[in-house]
């Protein structure tokens, strides 16, 4: 199974997707994440990409789809993945359904996670609080400036993408204000279908 999770920041994609993966033995592909460990470790895509990061702006669509080409490839991602956090433009978006039409593929469900706005700073909040507790480090840019910067990349390059995956009848939207329990189950249900 291939799915990608779309939605903005602090919407409970990375929650939902580590509860996919548990439920469907498929690893969780976050191109976030996968940043985060390249700053860390101080690669070269990690010395390029810190800055943006921080400011909450989008890293360059060659990078991330280099990276994401990459990952794919590996051995675990054969049988599946979730994609949190990729694609986040239209570009990024034909290049990964270019990588898997060359091998016959395709996602089969785009899950929306539909959330107000205005919930948005609280959950960030909230995930920064959690890493405190315990005992990790906050993400450099769950911070409100930085949060407002997420929130405008989103609305300008990556909503686009619900009218782009609505159009390939890929598109399946889930209430993503609904407890933890339900928004799973929902999607769930629409996996099933
Ligand atoms: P995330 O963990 O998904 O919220 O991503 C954190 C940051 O990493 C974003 O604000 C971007 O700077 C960068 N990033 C993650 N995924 C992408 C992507 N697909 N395209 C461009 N930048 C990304």
């Amino acid at each position: 199974m291939r799915i990608m999770l779309l939605g903005p920041p602090g919407a409970g994609k990375g929650t939902q997707a580590t509860r996919l993966v548990e439920t469907h033995g498929i690893p969780q592909l976050s191109t976030g994440d996968m940043l985060r460990a390249a700053v860390k470790a101080q690669t070269p895509i990690g010395l390029q990409a810190k800055a943006v990061m921080d400011a909450g702006i989008l890293v360059p669509d060659d990078v991330v789809i280099g990276i994401v080409a990459d990952r794919i490839e590996e051995q675990d991602a054969k049988r599946g993945f979730i994609l949190d956090g990729f694609p986040r433009t239209v570009a990024q978006a034909e290049a990964l359904g270019r990588m898997l039409a060359a091998k016959g593929l395709a996602l089969d469900a785009v899950i929306e996670l539909v959330v107000d706005e205005s919930a948005l700073l609280a959950r960030v909040q909230k995930r920064a609080a959690e890493a405190v507790a315990r005992g990790e480090p906050v993400r450099t840019d769950d911070n409100p400036a930085a949060l407002r910067k997420r929130l405008e990349a989103y609305r300008a390059q990556t909503a686009p993408l619900s009218e782009y995956y609505r159009s390939t009848g890929q598109l399946r939207t889930v209430d993503g204000m609904l407890p933890v329990e339900l928004v799973s189950s929902a999607i769930a249900a629409l996996l099933q279908r």
